[in-house]
């Protein structure tokens, strides 16, 4: 029989009860609260590094508002990147977002620029090749893979996900968070 001590359930908990507060401070947000806000990811490869790479996220200006690892299932996948359905990259991306939890990042900015947009000047080019030094597709390609070449060679794409309008943010964070709650 497996034993579990008094801390992990005690810190179950906890993650369970910010989970639900939080859903339920989401239904009131507004479309002004939004503007101030991204819905971000890690992608399955880089969730390793997760405790680095908030740290870089926290020390870039961002609040973190919510964070969860989760499992993407390949319905949720398809539908989260439908935009992209029948491109070529399409298959491939949904496999490497189903090959293990991402991190779920609902992130706060509040400033002259949305906030999507200011994450994604933080995340850089889609084509980890292109993104410019000291971004994050930037940063952790070189520090998780040895540089955009090699991670090139094992996956077409990159490590984090940046939703691109303020339409998204609801979107995207409506659809991921619905998933969570129903689970
Ligand atoms: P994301 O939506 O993940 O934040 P993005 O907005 O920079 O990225 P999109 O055009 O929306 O770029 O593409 C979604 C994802 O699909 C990319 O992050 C990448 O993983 C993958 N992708 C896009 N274009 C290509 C491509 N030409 N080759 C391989 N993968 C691609
Ligand atoms: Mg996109």
């Amino acid at each position: 029989m497996i034993k579990y001590s008094q801390n992990t359930i005690t810190s179950l908990n906890i993650k369970l009860m910010e989970t639900k507060l939080f859903l339920e401070k989401f239904k009131n947000f507004s479309v002004q609260d939004f503007e101030h806000l991204t819905y971000a990811m890690i992608k399955p490869d880089a969730v390793v590094a997760k405790e680095e790479i908030i740290h870089d996220i926290e020390s870039r200006g961002f609040t973190v508002l919510f964070e969860t690892n989760r499992q993407f299932s390949e319905e949720l996948a398809r539908n989260f990147y439908s935009e992209h359905n029948g491109k070529s990259f399409f298959e491939g991306l949904v496999q490497q977002m189903t090959s293990g939890p991402v991190v779920v990042l609902i992130l706060q900015k509040m400033g002259e620029i949305p906030c999507f947009q200011a994450w994604r000047n933080e995340l850089g080019a889609t084509d980890p090749a292109k993104a410019a030094e000291g971004t994050l597709r930037n940063v952790y390609t070189h520090k998780l893979f040895g540089g955009p070449e090699a991670y090139l060679e094992r996956r077409a794409t990159n490590c984090f996900h940046g939703a691109d309008s303020v339409a998204s943010v609801i979107r995207e964070s409506n659809l991921v968070l619905y998933d969570i709650a129903m689970s």
